[in-house]
């Protein structure tokens, strides 16, 4: 039995009991942690904080090896983020991030990297411009994908690694990971039609962050072509369709 203190954001977030709350937490140090925050649905007595869905927060946890649920001792609000809250399309944005990041993170497996991919995007979201919405969440997504384990081939031929000609045809295959040129159709008779440029924008999101990343805009053609492309590579990853994925299609 342990107090450890880490920062965490609220993935997900259930009533207890009147006033109880059971959350899941993306924590920085120790991977997804399910906790439950006693009197946590009161204010609390200085400063009237309370936990809340993509809140980001400093906890203070009690983790027995024998119990399921950790409990929270104490926290700190350190960001909630008003700015997402307030708009339609940031907030959609968000939840879709807290989907990937969920469905990814596991529990007692910190993976800094993606930690560090969920604050960038939530900052992102939440601070740069609304015509920057689209490009801060497709780059959250490549770094999403990196820190997973999951990052397609983007650049060259995921089979025989050649680099496509310029005008040549090329395709996107979910199934062996990335960019498919044209001698290599057959290796997958599943691959979908892609676009070369967008797949080489997505790339280029990996190493564009803050106030850079908010002067990016994007094409809406590109963002619509990169979303067809991942909402397809993520249901053959994940095996399911994502259930936040259908609200950014209502953006566009
Ligand atoms: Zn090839």
């Amino acid at each position: 039995m342990s107090l450890e203190k880490t920062e965490a954001v609220v993935l997900r977030l259930f009533e207890f009991s009147e006033t109880s709350l059971v959350v899941h937490l993306l924590t920085r140090d120790l991977g997804r942690v399910h906790a439950i925050a006693k009197g946590a649905r009161r204010a609390k007595p200085r400063g009237g904080e309370y936990l809340d869905l993509l809140v980001r927060a400093e906890v203070v946890l009690l983790r027995r090896s024998t119990a399921a649920l950790a409990t929270i001792t104490d926290f700190a609000v350190r960001e909630n983020y008003p700015t997402i809250r307030s708009s339609t399309q940031r907030l959609n944005a968000a939840y879709f991030l807290d989907e990937l990041v969920h469905e990814v993170s596991r529990e007692n497996e910190p993976n800094e990297l993606l930690y560090a991919a969920a604050i960038e995007g939530l900052e992102g979201l939440e601070h740069g411009p609304a015509e920057s919405i689209a490009a801060t969440l497709l780059a959250f997504e490549a770094r999403f994908l990196a820190a997973a384990g999951y990052l397609p081939e983007l650049r060259r031929c995921v089979r025989c690694r050649r680099d496509p000609a310029p005008a040549e045809r090329i395709g996107f295959s979910s199934r062996l990971g990335g960019l498919l040129c044209s001698r290599c159709f057959a290796e997958d008779p599943g691959f979908q039609a892609a676009d070369r440029g967008a797949l080489i924008t997505l790339s280029s999101l990996l190493s564009i962050h803050g106030e850079a990343l908010g002067r990016v805009r994007l094409p809406a053609r590109t963002v619509a072509e990169l979303r067809r492309l991942l909402d397809g590579y993520y249901e053959f990853v994940f095996e399911r369709r994502l259930r936040t994925a259908r609200f950014l299609r209502n953006d566009a």
